[in-house]
């Protein structure tokens, strides 16, 4: 999808930098069948599509009212580069009331998304050349995200029998090389919330071979089973952590672009260089709209996250019913990943006769890396009645294989 290494103008051919040239890694990128269903609702046909992390609701009005009230009343000009002292300090009392653990205004620096939370921690992190390392099954942008840090990128694998939690032979193997580690709880794609015991065999690791750890949490507002544990929080962590954080799930603010680090105070404040020199802050009035969200409270969250808790149960009793597929328990976050070995497909074979013979497009569990072959990710992202409709076809279909 992304243009890779010369750019033709004029007849002029220019050389682009490695550090742009190869954030794509070359290869499948994994969005093919989405792509594929894109092109076949363009031709006008019905594809059920339940393949990216958007919700089927909009931002609030009342979000939007905010918003619009801070430009209209002259919150128009550049902002405080690091987020407003109201803002910061209204992401750490919702971070310190999840987790426990202390937080101040100052452990707190606004981004863009989370995406550039993930890419300005790395960037902080790691030095050309270093090695950064990500638990696969992954997120889709992570390996271009070290990649465009000018990192070395290594994988930690899992297994669908560990229900694709990271375990310590593989940590520690993978470690041996390594500046950073990134995690990612609750998990996309995989639907799994991290256990105690795993987060505080990770801080282990990650103690023992002076890793950074940057922990990405912007479920953690998804959660159905099990608590949401930020590893900053155990003995010895905060110091080498660093939180990211978003509003896009928590909020369904995707598109206002607000997330943030939580980190080191003196660390945080040295990461405000990167944003000087980058966006130079994020909008005042999306900052101004971000606040008046958070001071919704708890309860504003719980009803945009429980339409995926009320999703996740009507799945299970549908996924009990069959053998053909293996539901990974499905803790936290808008998907549901299974296990489709026992149809005898890849992945990526499921999900294309899928979308040729059920109109309903899925992502192949391929497309998050090696580790999730054989499995596909199905997004909750439509409405109840023809998302439990969709999903029993899904199943029919598996039974049919
Ligand atoms: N991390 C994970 C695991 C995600 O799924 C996403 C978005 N789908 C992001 C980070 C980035 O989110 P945003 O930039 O919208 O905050």
């Amino acid at each position: 999808m992304m243009p890779s290494g010369k750019l033709n103008t004029e007849g002029r051919t220019m050389k682009l930098s490695n550090r742009i040239a190869n954030i794509n890694g070359g290869g499948s990128d994994g969005w093919e069948v989405f792509l594929r269903a894109r092109e076949m609702i363009g031709a006008g046909q019905p594809v059920i599509e339940l393949t990216i992390g958007e919700h089927d609701i909009k931002t609030d009005p009342i979000i939007i009212d905010a918003m619009f009230a801070s430009a209209k009343s002259g919150n128009t000009t550049y902002s405080a580069v690091p987020g407003s002292p109201a803002l910061r300090a209204e992401i750490a009392a919702r971070y310190q009331r999840l987790t426990g653990v202390e937080t101040k205004a100052g452990n707190v620096l606004v981004t863009s998304g989370g995406q550039a939370a993930l890419f300005s921690a790395h960037l902080a992190a790691l030095n050309p050349g270093d090695t950064g390392l990500i638990c696969d099954p992954y997120y889709a942008t992570y390996p271009g995200v070290l990649r465009a840090a000018g990192a070395e990128v290594q994988m930690v694998p899992t297994r669908s029998s560990d229900n694709f939690l990271p375990q310590r032979g593989a940590l520690a193997a993978a470690a041996k090389n390594a500046k950073s580690l990134l995690i990612n709880s609750p998990n996309n794609p995989t639907g799994v919330v991290y256990p105690l015991e795993t987060m505080q065999m990770i801080a282990d690791v990650c103690i023992g071979h002076d890793l950074w750890l940057i922990s990405d949490e912007v479920y953690d507002s998804q959660i159905w089973q099990g608590a949401h544990i930020s590893p900053r929080g155990l003995p010895g962590m905060a110091e080498r952590t660093l939180v990211v954080g978003s509003m896009s799930k928590s909020h369904a603010m995707t598109g206002s672009r607000i997330g943030w680090i939580i980190g080191p105070e003196e660390i945080i404040d040295q990461i405000m260089n990167l944003s000087t020199v980058n966006a130079y802050g994020v909008p005042g009035f999306i900052q101004d709209a971000a606040e008046f969200a958070l001071k919704q409270g708890p309860e504003f969250e719980a009803k945009i996250a429980d339409v995926f808790r009320r999703r996740t149960e009507m799945s299970q009793e549908i996924l009990q019913k069959t053998n053909a597929l293996r539901l990974i328990p499905a803790q936290g976050a808008m998907y549901l990943m299974l296990d489709v070995r026992n149809t005898g497909m890849s992945g990526e074979q499921f999900a294309n006769k899928l979308l040729d013979e059920e109109l309903i497009a899925v992502m192949p569990g391929e497309s998050f890396g090696n580790s999730a072959a054989g499995h596909v990710r199905v997004a909750m992202t439509i409405a109840d009645a023809p998302f439990v409709k969709a999903l029993k076809r899904l199943v029919d279909f598996a039974e049919r294989q």
